[in-house]
């Protein structure tokens, strides 16, 4: 059918706007789309449909109902020097953002821990997690519950491992609360974020739950202790995705002549900052900003930037030693891949690249393992500048200098 047809059709409702991919390749479908929405709002979409995004790769993997493409402005900064069990060298680090001063500040923060010998990072646990949520008849059908699934772990892991290649299923955590019971199911995924490999798994390991304990019913298969795309404590406290440490030690002359500051009112300030204002708040997340550079990062390599939710919870410690300042970043819940959803995507595969992180690791998962690492030290490094920027009262006139294009 031709496009001129195909329009009217649409226009008629005689075809439904989410079937257009039936008539049309992807790319023609995603362009009929546009002009037909353009043609009833009046409203050019132009900028939206000037990608090169090929939607023959994307439709089915990425997006539904496509008319184009969002784009961002991207910087780089760096070269970070890092020191991890991965990431070991100098990093450029493409950050997606369109907050002006929020590179410039990574940066400046990058030269400091540079020059005092660079980031130190390690990664102590490394899992995705999905937790199905249990109706039982009764509490005393809990306790059996558990005891089945502890007796049954083998067979269980065997049944979810049988959907995937890579995923290895670590561990199962129990929760109780009245007559439901929650399975906390953690594995490890290679070089995938793992969302989908896991629930995949899960899924499979439900049915069979079901089938060797009929008294449990599964209501979902996610029931919010995952927990993803939510702040929670629960991730906090038994990680999911990487858990990662990254630490630096800063010369005193450093955090002056690079940061203008001094260790002790950059300690200061993360101590009633980050430390008592939080806790005032009643916020969980014990840090200045871990989200600008997190979700910078994300959107750069195609991540699922809904994680930065709970990629960003973390805590930023600081001491002074001496005339040094010893600075850390605790991400515990820094959920990333280097494969799948949206890293094939042609920028963000080139971002990840630029990393020398695309794809499948040798072996598999060092990727990813990698990325966690050169993602935490950015943050180290972004977090400290912000800090430091604080304590010498220049946050504003950074912000009107590379936000709002004024000399200051
Ligand atoms: P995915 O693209 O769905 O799966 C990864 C694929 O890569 C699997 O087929 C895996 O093989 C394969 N693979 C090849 N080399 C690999 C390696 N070295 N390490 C690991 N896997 C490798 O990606 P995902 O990470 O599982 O899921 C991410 C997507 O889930 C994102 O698009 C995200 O937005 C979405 N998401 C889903 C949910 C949900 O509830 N399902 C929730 C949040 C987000 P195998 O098939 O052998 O495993």
């Amino acid at each position: 059918m031709e496009l001129d047809e195909l329009l009217k059709k649409l226009e008629k409702k005689e075809i439904d706007f989410n079937k257009l991919e039936s008539y049309l390749n992807p790319n023609e479908a995603a362009l009929l789309r546009r002009l037909f929405i353009e043609k009833n709002s009046g409203k050019s979409l132009s900028s939206i449909g000037s990608t090169i995004i090929d939607f023959k790769d994307v439709y089915g993997k990425n997006i539904e109902n496509p008319i184009g493409a969002t784009q961002i402005p991207l910087g780089v900064a760096g070269p970070i020097n890092i020191n991890g069990n991965y990431a070991k060298g100098s990093f450029y680090v493409p950050l997606a953002t369109t907050e002006g001063a929020l590179v410039a500040s990574v940066n400046r923060g990058i030269k400091a821990v540079n020059a005092s010998g660079g980031v130190n990072v390690i990664i102590i646990h490394d899992s995705m997690t999905r937790a199905p949520v249990f109706s039982l008849p009764s509490i005393s059908y809990c306790k059996l519950f558990i005891n089945w699934i502890n007796e049954n772990f083998s067979k269980i892991k065997e049944v979810a491992e049988s959907t995937t290649k890579y995923g290895k299923l670590k561990s199962i955590d129990t929760f109780v609360t009245g007559n439901n019971v929650w399975l906390r199911f953690s594995f490890s995924t290679g070089d995938a974020m793992g969302m989908n490999m896991v629930t995949l798994a899960v899924e499979k390991a439900c049915e069979y739950i079901e089938k060797g304990f009929p008294e449990a019913k599964c209501i979902a298969v996610s029931g919010n202790m995952c927990s993803d795309k939510k702040l929670s404590y629960v991730n906090t406290l038994l990680g999911r995705g990487k858990t990662v440490i990254a630490e630096a030690i800063l010369p005193g002359k450093i955090v002056k002549e690079f940061l203008k500051s001094r260790a002790e009112e950059i300690v200061e300030t993360n101590l009633r900052k980050n430390w008592l204002g939080s806790a005032r708040a009643g916020s969980p997340q014990f840090n200045a900003h871990f989200a600008n550079i997190i979700t910078a990062i994300f959107i750069a390599t195609g991540q699922d930037v809904a994680q930065v939710i709970e990629s960003s919870s973390g805590y930023t410690w600081a001491e002074v030693r001496e005339d040094n300042l010893y600075f850390s970043v605790t991400l515990p819940s820094l959920e990333v891949g280097t494969v799948g959803g949206g890293t094939q995507l042609p920028t963000q595969s080139e971002a990840l690249n630029l990393l020398e992180v695309k794809g499948s690791g040798n072996p598999p998962g060092s990727n990813s393992l990698k990325f966690a690492e050169i993602i935490a030290a950015t943050v180290l490094a972004g977090e400290l500048n912000l800090l430091a920027a604080i304590t010498s009262r220049e946050l504003g006139k950074a912000h009107m200098k590379y936000g709002r294009k004024m000399n200051v």
